[in-house]
């Protein structure tokens, strides 16, 4: 289930990323600083938010630019009018509001993460930041840092780090003594120290397996520690699946998850990626079989979708096709256009003004929008497939968008045969 819902914020974020990318090339019709963002927390009342509006509208009465004043209120307005027919969501929302040179637009935005500012702005642009934050990488690695005088464990999560354990083993350091009770003492220490990383082992288990599941664990420690830690019998099999690399480090403790983040820091970066390189390696893989259960192409991979064979639908985030419908309100003629949704704006300002090529009025509409993505994402979940968005951050992601036209398919089955 969590894997599902996983899933399907990833086809959510490119869908805010690219209204994100859309907001950041508007400003204000006039330069003024006119355009409306406000960020509102979970469970905070609408109506509050109504009466802080209210508040504003009077407040911009005092603009001095008079024109700036109106088209605050204007947008203000136009945000109280549509309020009354939002819900606020666990995650808040993002609105952003104001005439841009594509007249009087309003957008709702159900954040991926709970919003935690309250914050209204008046600006000649949207403010996006916070939004953009929250699609920063939000999955969380442990860290473990460990020899036989402490352990420390840490979950790290984006910017965050926490530590959930920390503390000193018993073990007692080497000593001195020379002769027979040195070499008996010797022994008594090794088996300390095998009960101490069997003990951490067992609470690593609860810890990253329960308390705090985790994508991807680095383990590290001075010398040997990690090691012995590692090969204990009792640390769980699918913790040890978990282990993406292990790093010598001069401190333990604090200081020691410190630095065992910055040197696992690029290897980290990595592990955001490895399931997108893995689905890409299983649809070469098939495709250097020549078994037929890929497909690539918008058209094959559509034909595969609506045959129910595809399992996976990989998508390249550089994919960006948004097909209009166009229909002339004065003769009904009527046709199509592909254009990429960072072209949308200028196209919809143009269309304003450009004559239909069969009655020559200026009177064309777009009546329809299609996101390819969204259109396949409909497809895959009407067919329990899934759709994933793959980037071109790596060598396979770039193969899947230059190579393969950016849209391919592992299918369930060859369907053509
Ligand atoms: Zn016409």
């Amino acid at each position: 289930m969590q894997k599902e819902s996983k899933k399907r914020s990833s086809v959510e974020k490119y869908k805010i990323k690219q209204t994100i990318s859309q907001l950041k090339n508007k400003t204000s019709f006039n330069q003024s600083t006119s355009l409306v963002t406000i960020y509102i927390p979970p469970g905070t009342q609408l109506s509050d938010i109504a009466n802080l509006l209210r508040e504003e509208y009077g407040t911009a009465s005092n603009i001095k630019d008079k024109n700036t004043g109106k088209a605050v209120q204007a947008a203000i307005q136009s945000i109280l009018a549509r309020l009354k027919l939002l819900k606020n969501t666990d995650n808040g929302l993002v609105l952003f509001c104001g005439q841009t040179n594509n007249g009087m637009e309003f957008y709702a935005i159900e954040p991926p993460e709970p919003v935690g500012i309250k914050q209204y702005v008046c600006d000649n642009i949207f403010h996006t930041e916070h939004l953009e934050e929250m699609l920063d990488e939000k999955d969380s690695y442990g860290l473990i840092v460990i020899d036989r005088g402490g352990a420390t464990f840490a979950v790290v999560r984006g910017n965050h780090l926490e530590i959930v354990h920390d503390k000193d083993s018993f073990v007692p350091s080497k000593h001195r003594q020379g002769g027979q009770s040195a070499q008996r003492f010797e022994r008594g220490l090794e088996l300390m120290a095998q009960e101490w990383y069997n003990r951490m082992a067992e609470l690593a288990n609860k810890i990253f397996l329960e308390t705090h599941p985790v994508k991807g664990i680095i383990v590290g420690g001075p010398a040997m520690g990690k090691d012995d830690f590692i090969n204990s019998p009792r640390l769980d099999y699918r913790l040890k699946q978990k282990i993406i690399d292990t790093f010598d480090v001069g401190y333990t403790g604090v200081q020691g998850i410190k630095e065992l983040l910055e040197k696992a820091s690029t290897r980290l970066k990595e592990v955001r990626y490895i399931e997108e390189k893995e689905l890409m390696q299983r649809f070469l893989t098939h495709l250097a079989k020549d078994d037929g259960k890929v497909t690539y192409g918008e058209q094959e991979v559509k034909e595969a979708l609506l045959a129910a064979a595809a399992d996976v639908v990989l998508v390249s985030e550089k994919i960006d096709h948004v097909e209009l419908t166009i229909a002339c309100q004065n003769c009904d003629h009527e046709f199509k256009e592909v254009i990429s949704s960072l072209e949308l704006i200028d196209f919809e300002i143009k269309l304003k003004e450009k004559k239909c090529p069969k009655c020559g009025e200026p009177r064309l509409e777009i009546t329809e929008k299609i996101d390819l993505v969204e259109q396949l994402d409909e497809m895959a979940q009407n067919t329990g497939a899934r759709l994933e968005i793959i980037s071109a951050d790596h060598d396979e992601g770039k193969m899947l968008y230059d190579a393969f036209g950016g849209i391919a398919a592992i299918l369930r089955y060859n369907f053509r045969t």
